[in-house]
């Protein structure tokens, strides 16, 4: 059995939402993306940059989290910034970055795509459409990634409710594309001593309300290095299928998104940890030698 057995019950759900519900308490889908089965009972790291800067940046972190066990590399081509000033990213030339690094580490890639006019371009570059916060409630991006036959990893808009999270998710299954990722990424509130606030009840609510993977991404939901690996060891507790997790080589020199960014060595603690942490929730690390196989 690949399915986690859990006593989530399912609470309510959704009035009119007929493809991210879930009919049953063991329905679950689970999203392949080249042997790596995310939202079984196995659990998917996904590390990496928080944006792709040149070359020896992104290939030495590649190497490093694969070497530390992530099965999925993450890194931004197209940046998000509050600041048109801010780096944007490399955008093309960033793409061609990935694809060079799942070369050399085999791992599949995850990066955001911004624009529906950029859907094409990314979707030939990438293994996984990443939608960012900022995006989850637009609709014809949401609609474009939806035609595509690609995983998508869907973040939760920063002042998104559950429910407009999950309306989210049902565009994207509404245009037949089923292989969608739920990423709890921290929401806004009233708290200013953490970038985010990382909603951890969200992870059973929408076991229960969903059949969908759902992830948790620690990055962003504290924006403080030091509390990263915590907070991944508490969502993987609270019943997460997986984490995103921001590292690089040298995080004191990123050009985005460094203060949350671990060191390649915190990572490999972390990957420690959370292999000895996942057994008492009946979990395990997906393993990767089969991956490669
Ligand atoms: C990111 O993953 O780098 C990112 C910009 O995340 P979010 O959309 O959650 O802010
Ligand atoms: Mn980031």
């Amino acid at each position: 059995m690949d399915q986690l057995d859990c006593n989530i019950p399912n609470i309510k759900k959704i009035p009119g939402q007929k493809l991210a519900s879930k009919k049953s308490n063991n329905h679950q889908t689970i999203v392949d993306v080249q042997g790596i089965r995310i939202g079984g009972k196995s659990l998917v790291i996904i590390a990496g940059p928080c944006a792709v800067e040149n070359k020896s940046q992104l290939l030495d972190t590649a190497r490093l989290v694969s070497e530390y066990g992530a099965h999925i590399l993450r890194g931004g081509a197209y940046k998000p910034r509050s600041s048109p000033y801010s780096f944007q990213g490399l955008e093309e030339e960033g793409l061609e970055l990935l694809q060079l690094a799942k070369l050399e580490t085999g791992m599949p890639v995850v990066t955001e795509v911004m624009d529906a006019r950029q859907v094409a371009l990314v979707g030939s570059n990438t293994d996984i459409f990443q939608i960012g916060s900022r995006n989850m409630s637009n609709y014809s991006l949401l609609r474009e990634v939806g035609m595509t036959n690609k995983p998508v990893l869907l973040k939760r808009g920063m002042n998104a409710t559950i429910d407009e999270f999950l309306w989210a998710a049902e565009y994207i299954l509404h245009e037949g594309n089923d292989q969608v990722i739920l990423c709890e990424r921290g929401i806004r509130t009233f708290e200013t001593a953490y970038r985010n606030t990382l909603d951890l009840n969200a992870i059973p609510m929408l076991k229960s309300l969903t059949h969908l993977p759902v992830i948790v991404d620690p990055s962003h939901g504290t924006g403080h290095r030091w509390m990263v690996g915590t907070m991944a060891k508490a969502a993987i507790a609270a019943g997460a299928d997986g984490l995103i997790i921001e590292v690089h080589h040298q995080p004191d020199l990123a050009l985005c998104d460094g203060d949350q960014s671990l060191y390649p060595e915190e990572f490999k603690k972390l990957m420690e940890e959370l292999t000895i942490l996942a057994p008492a929730v009946g979990r395990k690390i997906h393993d990767k030698a089969t991956i490669l196989s």
